[in-house]
């Protein structure tokens, strides 16, 4: 059995989450993308450029995400991948919804990208399809066969919520199947479409999960998926009271950046104007008070302060009112490490 750890936060590791527009050919019923805070623009290959290379400093322990909406709709991705690699990022990957649009596996190499990261919420048509929009799973696999057939090494998100936790066992067969080398689960966040009621009709009372639901079958299934060699990631999401809690927003170095220029430090601020960081004349500056990083540093029982805030629905409080557990800041994951 492999041994699970808890991936700490560090700063000597750098992560750059670039959406480079927010446009996309579907509409996931769960999008966390807000059009209305972020815009609809699409950023120019010399801007993605430009932007990148605001971090040519730390390359070297840096990994980007190119994202979007969609960012294969974007028709110099390739050439932006081509940019980060020249520039000697540590790690390079596209989070994708599987519909690999403008040829972009014909237009790069399985060397220039480290991972292809594809979306699927649920094992079965049904229930992706129902998340996702109609013919979205058939497409996905077809993504998925198509760059692993030219060598291109891939991974699969499938954010869990309460419409389709029951299916992520399903899913083992078909991420060994598909030669699949990295799963990562993730958690609903009640930000985007879902914050806006977009998606009402579709959970079953609430998109979250409750905190049994998700020990009695995260940590199980995750354990079983990584026996076929495929590395398991998992957000920790509920503490006990006594375990320590970090802020990444405090001790990581994290970039969530948007087409409109504004940079978030955490993704559970991204509905609101309070980034702490944006893009002027390509320049990383900060942003005045009051922003994101005023809330990092507070302490409250509850743990997360941004999920008190906006998701108060995953808490439980003893009869005296204490809280029966912390929530774990967002970004702090477990790994079950494949072989893959
Ligand atoms: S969740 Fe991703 S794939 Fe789905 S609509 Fe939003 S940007 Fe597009
Ligand atoms: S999710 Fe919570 S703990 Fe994590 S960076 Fe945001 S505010 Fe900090």
């Amino acid at each position: 059995m492999k041994e699970k750890k808890t991936v700490s936060f560090s700063k000597n590791s750098t992560n750059i989450f670039f959406h480079i527009l927010t446009n996309c050919n579907l509409s996931c019923r769960h999008c966390y993308i807000n059009k209305k805070q972020h815009g609809k623009k699409t950023l120019p290959l010399e801007t993605i450029n430009a932007w990148l290379d605001a971090f040519v400093g730390k390359s070297e322990i840096a990994n980007v995400i190119f994202l979007g909406g969609e960012p294969t709709l974007h028709p110099d991705l390739s050439l932006a991948i081509k940019h980060a690699k020249k520039t000697g990022f540590k790690s390079v990957t596209i989070d994708t919804n599987g519909y690999l649009f403008n040829g972009i596996l014909s237009k790069i190499e399985p060397g220039e990208v480290d991972y292809i990261s594809f979306s699927l919420d649920g094992a079965s048509k049904r229930t992706n399809d129902m998340l996702r929009g109609k013919g979205s799973h058939d497409k996905c696999i077809l993504g998925i066969k198509e760059a692993v057939s030219k060598g291109f090494k891939t991974s699969l998100i499938y954010t869990v919520s309460s419409a389709n936790i029951d299916e992520l066992g399903m899913i083992e067969d078909l991420l060994f199947d598909l030669g699949v080398g990295r799963f990562f689960i993730q958690v609903i966040g009640i930000r985007g479409r879902t914050a806006k009621g977009g998606s009402s009709g579709i959970f079953p009372e609430t998109p979250q999960v409750s905190r049994q639901k998700w020990l009695d079958i995260i940590p199980a299934t995750a354990e079983k998926i990584a026996r076929r060699d495929i590395t398991v990631t998992y957000p920790k999401v509920f503490l006990n009271p006594k375990d320590g809690f970090e802020c990444a927003g405090v001790v990581a170095d994290n970039y969530f950046i948007f087409p409109n220029g504004r940079v978030y430090r955490c993704p559970l601020c991204e509905d609101y104007p309070i980034h702490s960081v944006e893009f002027e004349e390509n320049r990383l500056v900060k942003t005045g008070k009051i922003n994101e990083t005023d809330l990092f540093g507070l302490s409250i029982p509850e743990g997360c302060v941004m999920n008190k805030l906006i998701q108060p629905g995953n808490l439980g409080y003893k009869k005296d009112g204490t809280p029966e557990y912390k929530i774990a800041c967002c970004l702090l994951k477990e790994e079950i490490p494949g072989s893959r």
